[in-house]
């Protein structure tokens, strides 16, 4: 996420960051750098400008160049104002009404039905919601059947009419059918088209006039950059909307969208999706995504992200199971399952202070662990609970059926193994047994 913008900050702060003494000269040729930075990112020129003459007047009101650490106040300051250029405070939606209606609005293609089901799914899993998804594309009768796939993969009905080619009639209708069955919240997915064009805007108006919703909500592909940004701007104008949804960061290296919208449109990020899983979406937080930006990592979503998919019922058997040496090639297969479900791993890596800048060269495969998971989807349930059994013409099966080798099988073996003890020594009161161990 946003690679490019990172280190081009972080080569125009370099500077400030040392210690060699800062004078106003490299002050401004930071600044400069920073600018060149925000317009690399597509960043518009106006606000790029803006943004610099704002941290300039702060560093002059704060006498920078007398202070302690005048590098490490620098960068506070370029933090404090990307935040505050990024919309502040994080913005929640309203889910207020009984049920609540947010309307979904956006071009073609932005990823509009992707966001409807993270949405859903987030409402109801997180937020203890009934949600009710509903299909007005009335075009492409391939969206509709789109919601319904999205529908049924997270458990969430889907209300649809492929007769009826009236979207006010059938969002109205779908209220009704969510208030009559007891659903909370109504999301209503509507018709894009692949640019911004009057009848889709006068469609998208009538529903908005039509239903009043509590929340409308504005997707936009934030790879777009510029053109994001403009069709924020003609959507607002049209619907004036509640909130805009950055969707695909995980493929946005520039981050221009994601730094300028608010302040074009006035109006919060309130969501980001980061990929296409269902799970891919995140609450936008100012701070923490100019933290990213600044190459300081994200360790608060990260600890979030492990906390949300930690149970802690599982936890209790898998110690359980480790006391009695029972821990099997299931178990590791479920801790994969965990760690697969906390997002992509390049993108929880660049939560990591530093890690981000460390790996942007390393190609982190998303799905990094498909050989393992093919190895142990190649063994027989019994070979899974009891790896002991593993002779060399089992690995040679194995090996085989997943495609691999058997020095991969074997690897995957000795780490299962080191992975087992260092579990087991940890249990036996062992914190101390292995810090003894490391001090060798
Ligand atoms: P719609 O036409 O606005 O409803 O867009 P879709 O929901 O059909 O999304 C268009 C494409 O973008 C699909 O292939 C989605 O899988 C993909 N997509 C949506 N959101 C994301 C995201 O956050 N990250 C990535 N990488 N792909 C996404």
């Amino acid at each position: 996420m946003f690679n490019n913008l990172s280190d081009k900050l972080d080569k125009a702060l370099h500077v400030l960051k040392g210690h060699g003494s800062i004078t106003e000269v490299n002050v401004a040729e930071t600044l400069k750098e920073v600018r060149r930075a925000l317009l690399d990112a597509d960043v518009n020129f106006k606000i790029a400008k803006d943004f610099t003459t704002r941290v300039k007047e702060k560093a002059l009101g704060q006498n920078v160049l007398t202070t302690l650490q005048p590098g490490q106040l620098m960068v506070k300051i370029v933090k404090d104002e990307l935040t505050e250029l990024m919309g502040g405070d994080a913005e929640g939606i309203n889910l207020s009404g009984n049920p609540s209606v947010i309307l979904m609005s956006g071009l073609q293609g932005s990823g509009k039905t992707t966001f409807s089901g993270k949405l859903a799914n987030y409402l109801k899993n997180k937020k203890n919601k009934k949600p009710l998804l509903v299909a007005c594309d009335v075009y492409r009768p391939a969206a509709i059947d789109q919601l319904h796939v999205v529908g049924g993969q997270i458990g969430v009905e889907v209300y649809s009419d492929k007769g009826n080619s009236d979207p006010v009639a059938i969002s109205k209708a779908g209220i009704a059918h969510a208030k009559a069955n007891g659903y909370n919240i109504v999301i209503i997915d509507t018709a894009g088209r692949l640019a911004v064009d009057e009848a889709m805007m006068t469609e998208i108006s009538n529903i908005h006039k039509a239903i009043k919703p509590q929340e409308t909500l504005f997707v936009v592909d934030s790879m777009t950059g510029q053109d994001a940004v403009n069709t924020a701007k003609a959507f607002n104008d049209v619907l004036n909307f509640d909130g805009v949804i950055l969707t695909k960061l995980d493929g946005d290296t520039r981050g221009g969208a994601a730094i300028t919208i608010k302040s074009v449109v006035n109006k919060p990020i309130k969501f980001i999706g980061t990929g296409e899983k269902m799970e891919a979406i995140d609450v936008f937080y100012p701070s923490r995504m100019a933290d990213r930006i600044l190459g300081m990592g994200d360790v608060v979503s990260l600890v979030e992200r492990a906390q949300e998919q930690f149970d802690e019922e599982e936890a209790r058997k898998l110690q359980k199971k480790i006391a009695k040496n029972q821990f099997g090639f299931d178990d590791f297969l479920s801790q994969i399952q965990q760690i697969k479900k906390m997002g992509n791993m390049k993108d929880l890596m660049g939560m990591i202070p530093g890690a981000g800048k460390m790996l942007k060269d390393v190609d982190i495969d998303d799905d990094a662990f498909k050989g393992i998971e093919a190895i142990i989807y190649s063994m027989t349930p019994k070979e899974r609970s009891n790896p002991g059994i593993l002779n060399a013409s089992r690995k040679q099966r194995i090996g085989k059926g997943s495609g691999t080798s058997v020095q991969q099988v074997n690897q995957l073996l000795k780490q299962f193994n080191q992975m087992s003890k260092m579990m087991k020594m940890m249990q036996g009161g062992g914190a101390k047994k292995m810090m003894q161990m490391m001090k060798g």
